[in-house]
Protein backbone atom coordinates (compact mmCIF):
# COMPACT_ATOMS: atom_id res chain seq x y z
CA UNK A 1 0.00 0.00 0.00
CA UNK A 2 0.70 3.61 -1.01
CA UNK A 3 -0.90 5.43 1.96
CA UNK A 4 1.08 8.96 0.35
CA UNK A 5 -0.33 8.25 -2.96
CA UNK A 6 -3.45 6.16 -2.50
CA UNK A 7 -5.94 6.35 0.39
CA UNK A 8 -7.25 3.22 1.57
CA UNK A 9 -10.36 1.93 0.93
CA UNK A 10 -12.65 -0.54 2.90
CA UNK A 11 -15.70 -1.38 1.67
CA UNK A 12 -18.76 -3.82 2.79
CA UNK A 13 -20.88 -5.46 0.72
CA UNK A 14 -24.17 -6.28 2.58
CA UNK A 15 -25.56 -9.00 -0.60
CA UNK A 16 -29.23 -9.32 0.13
CA UNK A 17 -28.80 -9.35 4.01
CA UNK A 18 -30.03 -6.88 6.06
CA UNK A 19 -33.87 -5.33 6.71
CA UNK A 20 -34.02 -1.13 7.34
CA UNK A 21 -34.07 -2.25 11.11
CA UNK A 22 -30.72 -3.86 10.92
CA UNK A 23 -29.35 -1.70 9.35
CA UNK A 24 -30.21 0.94 11.98
CA UNK A 25 -28.92 -1.54 14.61
CA UNK A 26 -25.39 -2.16 12.42
CA UNK A 27 -24.88 2.21 11.98
CA UNK A 28 -25.85 2.23 15.88
CA UNK A 29 -22.88 -0.40 16.70
CA UNK A 30 -20.05 1.24 14.46
CA UNK A 31 -20.47 4.66 15.43
CA UNK A 32 -18.43 4.84 18.22
CA UNK A 33 -16.10 2.44 16.80
CA UNK A 34 -15.09 4.57 13.99
CA UNK A 35 -15.80 8.51 15.12
CA UNK A 36 -12.89 10.21 14.17
CA UNK A 37 -10.76 11.13 11.12
CA UNK A 38 -10.12 7.54 9.43
CA UNK A 39 -6.81 6.21 7.68
CA UNK A 40 -9.23 5.16 5.21
CA UNK A 41 -12.08 5.81 2.92
CA UNK A 42 -15.34 3.50 4.53
CA UNK A 43 -18.03 2.18 2.28
CA UNK A 44 -21.10 0.14 2.95
CA UNK A 45 -23.10 -1.16 0.09
CA UNK A 46 -26.31 -2.06 1.37
CA UNK A 47 -29.72 -3.64 -0.17
CA UNK A 48 -31.48 -1.30 -2.50
CA UNK A 49 -34.00 -0.96 -0.29
CA UNK A 50 -31.80 -0.05 3.16
CA UNK A 51 -30.35 2.97 0.91
CA UNK A 52 -31.91 5.86 1.49
CA UNK A 53 -31.53 5.17 5.87
CA UNK A 54 -27.94 4.00 5.24
CA UNK A 55 -26.76 7.36 3.45
CA UNK A 56 -29.12 9.29 6.46
CA UNK A 57 -26.99 7.47 9.18
CA UNK A 58 -23.53 6.94 7.45
CA UNK A 59 -23.17 10.51 6.74
CA UNK A 60 -22.74 11.88 10.53
CA UNK A 61 -20.12 9.90 10.78
CA UNK A 62 -18.23 9.76 7.05
CA UNK A 63 -18.95 6.03 5.77
CA UNK A 64 -19.85 6.28 1.97
CA UNK A 65 -22.66 4.18 0.48
CA UNK A 66 -22.75 2.40 -2.23
CA UNK A 67 -24.94 0.60 -4.35
CA UNK A 68 -24.34 -3.08 -5.29
CA UNK A 69 -25.67 -2.66 -8.74
CA UNK A 70 -26.98 -0.42 -11.21
CA UNK A 71 -29.02 -0.73 -14.73
CA UNK A 72 -26.86 1.67 -17.25
CA UNK A 73 -30.03 3.38 -19.01
CA UNK A 74 -31.48 6.48 -17.06
CA UNK A 75 -34.92 5.55 -17.68
CA UNK A 76 -37.10 3.20 -19.02
CA UNK A 77 -39.76 0.45 -19.33
CA UNK A 78 -36.81 -1.80 -17.30
CA UNK A 79 -38.90 -3.55 -14.52
CA UNK A 80 -37.11 -4.52 -11.66
CA UNK A 81 -34.16 -2.01 -12.60
CA UNK A 82 -32.59 0.89 -10.98
CA UNK A 83 -30.52 4.08 -13.10
CA UNK A 84 -27.41 5.78 -11.60
CA UNK A 85 -29.05 9.02 -11.09
CA UNK A 86 -31.60 7.06 -9.16
CA UNK A 87 -29.11 5.94 -6.83
CA UNK A 88 -27.49 9.37 -6.50
CA UNK A 89 -30.93 10.67 -5.78
CA UNK A 90 -30.88 8.28 -3.10
CA UNK A 91 -27.57 10.00 -1.75
CA UNK A 92 -25.34 6.98 -3.08
CA UNK A 93 -21.60 7.80 -3.81
CA UNK A 94 -20.33 4.69 -5.01
CA UNK A 95 -21.58 1.29 -6.85
CA UNK A 96 -20.49 -2.00 -7.16
CA UNK A 97 -20.18 -3.25 -11.38
CA UNK A 98 -19.73 -6.72 -12.00
CA UNK A 99 -19.76 -8.30 -8.62
CA UNK A 100 -19.07 -12.47 -9.57
CA UNK A 101 -22.16 -13.57 -8.21
CA UNK A 102 -23.92 -10.81 -10.85
CA UNK A 103 -21.68 -12.50 -13.15
CA UNK A 104 -22.30 -15.80 -12.01
CA UNK A 105 -26.06 -15.85 -11.37
CA UNK A 106 -27.71 -12.95 -13.42
CA UNK A 107 -26.40 -12.73 -16.41
CA UNK A 108 -23.21 -9.99 -16.38
CA UNK A 109 -21.11 -10.01 -19.17
CA UNK A 110 -18.01 -7.68 -19.75
CA UNK A 111 -19.99 -6.00 -21.98
CA UNK A 112 -22.64 -4.99 -19.48
CA UNK A 113 -19.66 -4.39 -17.01
CA UNK A 114 -18.75 -1.28 -19.07
CA UNK A 115 -22.16 -0.06 -20.07
CA UNK A 116 -22.97 0.15 -16.32
CA UNK A 117 -19.45 1.38 -15.60
CA UNK A 118 -19.88 4.30 -18.67
CA UNK A 119 -23.72 5.17 -16.68
CA UNK A 120 -22.29 5.46 -13.36
CA UNK A 121 -19.30 7.43 -14.31
CA UNK A 122 -21.61 9.93 -16.13
CA UNK A 123 -23.64 10.65 -13.11
CA UNK A 124 -20.54 11.51 -10.68
CA UNK A 125 -20.92 7.77 -9.01
CA UNK A 126 -17.32 6.00 -8.41
CA UNK A 127 -17.81 3.02 -9.70
CA UNK A 128 -15.77 -0.11 -7.95
CA UNK A 129 -15.31 -2.80 -10.60
CA UNK A 130 -14.77 -6.52 -9.46
CA UNK A 131 -12.63 -8.36 -11.16
CA UNK A 132 -11.30 -12.12 -10.77
CA UNK A 133 -11.21 -15.69 -11.88
CA UNK A 134 -12.81 -19.02 -10.95
CA UNK A 135 -11.06 -21.25 -9.26
CA UNK A 136 -10.95 -23.87 -12.74
CA UNK A 137 -9.91 -20.55 -14.59
CA UNK A 138 -7.03 -20.39 -11.69
CA UNK A 139 -5.78 -24.23 -11.84
CA UNK A 140 -5.91 -24.33 -16.06
CA UNK A 141 -3.32 -21.42 -15.61
CA UNK A 142 -5.50 -19.00 -16.89
CA UNK A 143 -5.55 -16.11 -14.11
CA UNK A 144 -3.90 -13.11 -15.82
CA UNK A 145 -5.94 -14.14 -19.16
CA UNK A 146 -9.15 -13.56 -17.81
CA UNK A 147 -8.09 -10.34 -15.31
CA UNK A 148 -6.73 -9.33 -18.99
CA UNK A 149 -9.99 -9.90 -20.67
CA UNK A 150 -12.36 -8.45 -18.05
CA UNK A 151 -10.49 -5.37 -18.33
CA UNK A 152 -10.22 -4.74 -21.84
CA UNK A 153 -13.93 -5.52 -22.57
CA UNK A 154 -14.85 -4.07 -18.90
CA UNK A 155 -12.92 -0.82 -19.11
CA UNK A 156 -13.02 -0.24 -23.14
CA UNK A 157 -13.08 3.33 -24.52
CA UNK A 158 -12.53 5.34 -21.30
CA UNK A 159 -10.28 8.21 -21.46
CA UNK A 160 -7.65 8.88 -18.62
CA UNK A 161 -9.66 11.48 -17.27
CA UNK A 162 -12.97 9.55 -17.18
CA UNK A 163 -10.92 6.45 -15.70
CA UNK A 164 -9.74 8.57 -12.89
CA UNK A 165 -12.19 7.51 -10.21
CA UNK A 166 -12.84 4.59 -11.01
CA UNK A 167 -11.82 1.26 -8.05
CA UNK A 168 -10.85 -1.83 -8.93
CA UNK A 169 -11.55 -5.06 -6.73
CA UNK A 170 -9.64 -8.04 -7.11
CA UNK A 171 -11.89 -11.00 -6.00
CA UNK A 172 -10.99 -14.37 -6.95
CA UNK A 173 -13.82 -16.31 -7.21
CA UNK A 174 -12.30 -19.13 -5.46
CA UNK A 175 -12.36 -17.23 -1.87
CA UNK A 176 -15.56 -15.36 -2.06
CA UNK A 177 -17.66 -16.73 1.17
CA UNK A 178 -15.57 -19.94 1.10
CA UNK A 179 -13.44 -18.60 4.34
CA UNK A 180 -10.54 -19.79 1.89
CA UNK A 181 -8.55 -16.38 1.38
CA UNK A 182 -5.95 -15.77 -0.96
CA UNK A 183 -2.78 -15.72 0.58
CA UNK A 184 -0.68 -11.72 0.69
CA UNK A 185 1.63 -12.88 -2.02
CA UNK A 186 -1.07 -14.94 -4.15
CA UNK A 187 -3.58 -11.43 -4.01
CA UNK A 188 -0.19 -9.34 -4.66
CA UNK A 189 0.33 -10.71 -8.15
CA UNK A 190 -2.93 -10.44 -8.76
CA UNK A 191 -2.70 -6.86 -7.95
CA UNK A 192 0.79 -5.65 -9.79
CA UNK A 193 -0.49 -7.57 -12.64
CA UNK A 194 -3.85 -5.17 -12.81
CA UNK A 195 -1.65 -1.79 -12.01
CA UNK A 196 0.67 -2.77 -14.89
CA UNK A 197 -2.30 -3.66 -17.16
CA UNK A 198 -3.78 -0.29 -16.43
CA UNK A 199 -0.55 1.08 -16.84
CA UNK A 200 -0.66 -0.54 -20.02
CA UNK A 201 -4.02 0.98 -21.74
CA UNK A 202 -5.01 3.89 -19.80
CA UNK A 203 -1.61 5.65 -18.66
CA UNK A 204 1.33 4.41 -15.76
CA UNK A 205 0.16 8.16 -14.11
CA UNK A 206 -3.27 6.51 -13.67
CA UNK A 207 -2.03 3.14 -12.56
CA UNK A 208 0.16 4.85 -9.71
CA UNK A 209 -3.24 6.33 -9.19
CA UNK A 210 -5.51 3.79 -9.08
CA UNK A 211 -7.00 1.75 -6.05
CA UNK A 212 -7.02 -1.51 -5.87
CA UNK A 213 -9.19 -3.67 -3.17
CA UNK A 214 -8.87 -7.60 -2.56
CA UNK A 215 -11.74 -9.10 -2.02
CA UNK A 216 -12.28 -13.12 -0.88
CA UNK A 217 -12.89 -13.66 2.89
CA UNK A 218 -11.16 -11.08 4.51
CA UNK A 219 -11.52 -10.74 8.17
CA UNK A 220 -10.56 -8.93 10.93
CA UNK A 221 -7.46 -11.47 11.51
CA UNK A 222 -6.02 -11.52 7.83
CA UNK A 223 -6.55 -7.65 6.80
CA UNK A 224 -3.10 -6.88 8.19
CA UNK A 225 -0.85 -9.43 6.23
CA UNK A 226 -3.13 -8.79 3.03
CA UNK A 227 -3.01 -4.90 3.53
CA UNK A 228 1.34 -5.31 3.74
CA UNK A 229 1.68 -5.54 0.47
CA UNK A 230 2.65 -2.92 -1.54
CA UNK A 231 0.04 -3.09 -4.47
CA UNK A 232 -3.08 -3.77 -1.86
CA UNK A 233 -5.07 -0.73 -1.47
CA UNK A 234 -7.98 -1.50 0.73
CA UNK A 235 -10.89 -4.60 0.79
CA UNK A 236 -13.83 -5.53 -0.19
CA UNK A 237 -15.81 -7.26 2.88
CA UNK A 238 -18.68 -9.13 2.36
CA UNK A 239 -19.66 -11.98 5.46
CA UNK A 240 -17.01 -10.23 7.52
CA UNK A 241 -19.07 -6.97 6.79
CA UNK A 242 -22.35 -7.33 8.07
CA UNK A 243 -21.31 -7.44 11.90
CA UNK A 244 -20.41 -4.11 13.39
CA UNK A 245 -17.38 -4.99 15.25
CA UNK A 246 -15.42 -7.22 12.80
CA UNK A 247 -16.01 -4.80 9.85
CA UNK A 248 -14.82 -1.94 12.44
CA UNK A 249 -11.70 -3.92 12.87
CA UNK A 250 -10.71 -4.35 9.72
CA UNK A 251 -11.08 -0.97 9.22
CA UNK A 252 -9.11 0.34 11.87
CA UNK A 253 -5.91 -2.29 10.79
CA UNK A 254 -3.31 -0.40 11.19
CA UNK A 255 -4.26 -0.25 15.28
CA UNK A 256 -3.05 -3.02 16.81
CA UNK A 257 -5.70 -4.43 18.56
C1 LIG B 1 -17.81 -10.18 -1.55
O1 LIG B 1 -19.00 -10.36 -1.45
O2 LIG B 1 -17.41 -9.33 -2.36
C2 LIG B 1 -16.89 -10.93 -0.69
C3 LIG B 1 -15.61 -10.73 -0.83
O3 LIG B 1 -17.45 -11.80 0.24
P1 LIG B 1 -16.68 -12.54 1.48
O4 LIG B 1 -15.85 -11.49 2.18
O5 LIG B 1 -17.78 -13.07 2.33
O6 LIG B 1 -15.82 -13.60 0.88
Amino acid sequence: MNPQLRKPVIAGNWKMYKTIAETEAFFTGIAPLVAGPSHADIVIAPPFTALRRAVELGAPIGIGISAQDLHWEKEGAFTGEISAAMLRDAGCRYTLIGHSERRQFFGETDQSVNKKLKAALGAGLIPIVCVGETLAEREAGQTEAVLDRQLTQGLAGLTEAAFSPIIIAYEPVWAIGTGRTATPEIAQQAHAFIRNRVGGTISPAAAQRLRILYGGSVKPDNIAGLMAQPDLDGALVGGASLDPHAFADIVRFDRKR
